[in-house]
């Protein structure tokens, strides 16, 4: 069995700098130090922070001395404010293409303009945008969270969560648009986002089947699976580690690619192919 790795898969820039800052600032002191929910999405890598001392809290208020890690997904301006107002040290790991947003809808905000998210409004990531602009965003996440035909904006402002699909941000803002009298769209897509969601289509048309390695509550792992799945409805496998994967599940297969969310460590991904390469040892 041919074994395939996407040319864009694992750890993308954002969440490896938040990793390795936490990773840092643990060593640096053992106590008092928290993030602000999971750095990422990815249960090992929080195992092995929280190994290393990295308390995960849900809100702000159970921190009340030490040090807050704001992770990739960025957090609104409520929670610096309050971090001030604590004197918590602050290490912030938004990651840029997230800060990107933020700062576009703090700014139409002030210009007046209605914010329109295009993503999850349960993500922390929009929900942090949201914070940017008073938590006053129209936040749509399908066609049925469109205003009604008589909501009508003078002037709306488009972004999107940066892990959706472009073709939900063309379709959902175009809709958006017809709404209102001056638009201002941006496509704030990351490019690492883009480039593993092509890559793993790229390779899925490929192979005969695909394994997709992340975690079952990352959003960006779960769009590579929406895609693998659209090409390989019943050879899909989407796992958090080596350990669910069985050998029934490759039978008959010639080849099979691997594709990782941007959470998902490398060393992960490795033990995914030491199991596959075993396999292919077992069978000859
Ligand atoms: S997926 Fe994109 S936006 Fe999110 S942390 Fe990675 S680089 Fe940043």
């Amino acid at each position: 069995m041919l074994i395939k790795v996407a040319r864009n898969s694992g750890f993308c820039f954002g969440v490896e700098k938040a990793v390795n800052k936490a990773f840092d600032a643990t060593q640096k002191n053992q106590e008092n130090i928290y993030s602000l929910g999971p750095i990422i999405h990815n249960k090992q890598v929080i195992g092995k922070l929280s190994e290393t001392g990295l308390d995960v809290v849900n809100t702000i208020e159970e921190i009340q001395r030490g040090t807050i890690i704001i992770r990739s997904h960025g957090v609104g301006k409520n929670i610096y404010e309050q971090a001030k107002t604590k004197a918590l040290e602050i290490i912030d790991t938004t990651c840029p293409f997230v800060r990107r947003i933020q700062n576009i809808v703090k700014d139409y905000y002030h210009k007046g303009y209605k914010i329109a998210v295009i993503g999850d409004p349960k993500h922390p990531e929009v929900i942090g945008i949201n914070g940017w602009c008073d938590n006053q965003a129209l936040i749509v996440q399908n066609e049925s969270d469109l205003p009604k035909d008589m909501d009508h904006f003078q002037k709306l402002c488009i972004v999107v969560q940066t892990t959706m699909p472009i073709s939900r941000f063309e379709t959902l803002s175009e809709q958006l648009s017809q709404r209102a009298e001056h638009v201002e769209k941006f496509d704030t897509t990351c490019f690492a986002t883009k480039e593993r969601q092509e890559s793993a289509k790229e390779l899925a048309l490929e192979v005969d089947a695909m394994v997709v390695i992340g975690g079952y509550n990352s959003s960006n792992t779960q769009k590579l699976v929406e895609i693998c799945k659209g090409i390989r409805p019943n050879s899909t496998f989407h796992i958090e580690t080596a350990a669910a994967l069985s050998p029934e599940d490759f039978h008959g297969f010639k080849s099979v690619g691997i594709t990782a969310g941007a959470s998902t460590p490398e060393w992960i991904i490795q033990d995914v192919i030491k199991y596959l390469n075993n396999l292919n040892k077992f069978n000859n």
